[in-house]
């Protein structure tokens, strides 16, 4: 599990779609344009307090400070949220400012108390940027405490050689800042993270086959576009025949085990890159990059889930393919264009079960599905199956 925390790209767009979704991006820009704005207020106090005795350095590094946290306040404030490359970038001029302006500032107190700045990044990337970022984030604020440490070591050991004194206890706050660095930057944050990443995966995954639901196939829709580069994507949309019947005759158990081992079968039979996710009851969509005839590729999901082992009956099921030619695409693809796709899959699959079911029918084009076989679901009243004797499942 941690092991696929680590490697998940986060999905920075469908986080941001997210918040946006509930109307908290707002708020969040404010908040984030509000920090930068106490960062200038620290930035001016800190100058103030030095007075002269930081030097021409000090004063230089106490302007670019400045100027740092009034472009954040003015870029938060009054622009759109940036893109992931400029957040990342953000988070880079951020970091090296703070931790230049904790080095070279003459008071250490208020060097340590400028790493705390460094924290409040920290969750800032837990919550918009994956493990390995906030990793490397981590990583520099550690060296940054340490760093410090070490100068208020040397600065402690130089009191002492002058007969100063407060050597035992400058280096207890040297150590004291980085151990809580290590807790609070090292543990704490990616803590947070992990859960943060756990309760989302949850809820964008299906409990019962474990495939993505409606709203993680949206979530993960924005990334798969440029996946297929210059090759044509797809869209399936396959809907189990008669499923009502099936659950009438042998019971909602069974039918979960139908609904379990279709989706089993339908990822064995998509590309292993392919978006696979159970948006309704009984209806599971894929989205994939073209590499074959899309009729094939259609086809091939029918069939799996037709050959499905192990069953009393042979479930089947009714698939639409809508494919977006690669080639001829002006732009880049968009997440509308992947609901048009998908809009186009559903009519194409309904259309493949208006003619008898267990068939493949693509949108835009009129021909009729290529028509397997008749859905061998018996249409069986559950009192019927009773006075049958009923139907146990599982068996034995
Ligand atoms: P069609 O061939 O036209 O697709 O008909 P259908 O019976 O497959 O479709 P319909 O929409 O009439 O019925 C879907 C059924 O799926 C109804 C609902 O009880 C059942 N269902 C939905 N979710 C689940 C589930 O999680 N488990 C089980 N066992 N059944 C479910
Ligand atoms: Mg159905
Ligand atoms: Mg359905």
């Amino acid at each position: 599990m941690f092991r696929t925390w680590w490697r998940d790209p986060v999905d920075y767009r469908a986080l941001v779609e997210t918040f946006e979704s509930h109307g908290a991006l707002g708020r969040f820009k404010f908040m984030l344009g509000a920090g930068g704005l106490v960062m200038l207020l620290i930035a001016v106090l800190a100058s103030i307090a030095q007075g002269d005795v930081a030097g021409w350095v000090g004063q230089v590094q106490g302007g670019v400070e400045a100027a740092v946290a009034g472009l954040w306040t003015v870029r938060w404030w009054f622009l759109p949220w940036p893109r992931e490359v400029e957040s990342l970038a953000w988070i880079v001029v951020f970091d090296l400012d703070t931790t230049a302006n904790d080095l070279l500032v003459h008071d250490r107190v208020i060097g340590v108390l400028g790493v705390v700045l460094l924290t409040a990044m920290g969750a800032y990337i837990t919550v918009f940027h994956g493990p390995r970022v906030l990793a490397l984030h981590i990583g520099w604020t550690i060296s940054t405490s340490v760093v410090l440490a070490f100068l208020m070591f040397r600065g402690a050991m130089a009191d002492a050689s002058r007969g100063g004194g407060h050597e035992r206890e400058d280096l207890a706050l040297g150590l004291a800042v980085v151990l809580v660095m290590v807790v609070v930057v090292g543990v704490m944050l990616p803590f947070v993270q992990f859960c943060h990443w756990l309760l989302r995966a949850d809820a964008l995954s299906d409990p019962l086959t474990g495939l993505l639901n409606r709203r993680g196939l949206d979530a993960h829709l924005s990334a798969h576009i440029g996946h297929c580069r210059r090759e044509s994507a797809y869209v399936a949309t396959v809907d189990i025949d008669r499923f009502k019947a099936v659950n009438d005759t042998f019971g909602h158990l069974f039918g979960d085990e139908v609904l379990t081992g279709a989706a089993e079968r339908l990822r064995a039979a998509a590309e292993p890159d392919a978006l696979i996710a159970r948006t309704g009851g009984e209806e599971f969509v894929i989205v994939g990059c073209l590499r074959e005839d899309a009729a094939a590729v259609g086809e091939r999901l029918r069939a799996a889930v037709e050959t499905m082992p192990g069953l009393p009956v042979v479930i089947t099921a009714s698939v639409g393919v809508a494919v977006l030619d690669g080639s001829r695409a002006s732009g880049p693809y968009d997440v509308a264009a992947y609901r048009r796709l998908l809009r186009g899959s559903d009519s194409a699959m309904y259309r493949a079960k208006r003619r008898g079911g267990n068939a493949v029918a693509l949108a835009g084009r009129d021909e009729p599905p290529r028509r397997r076989r008749k859905p061998s679901v018996p249409e069986i009243h559950p009192e019927e199956a009773e006075l049958r004797g009923g139907f146990v499942w599982p068996p034995g």
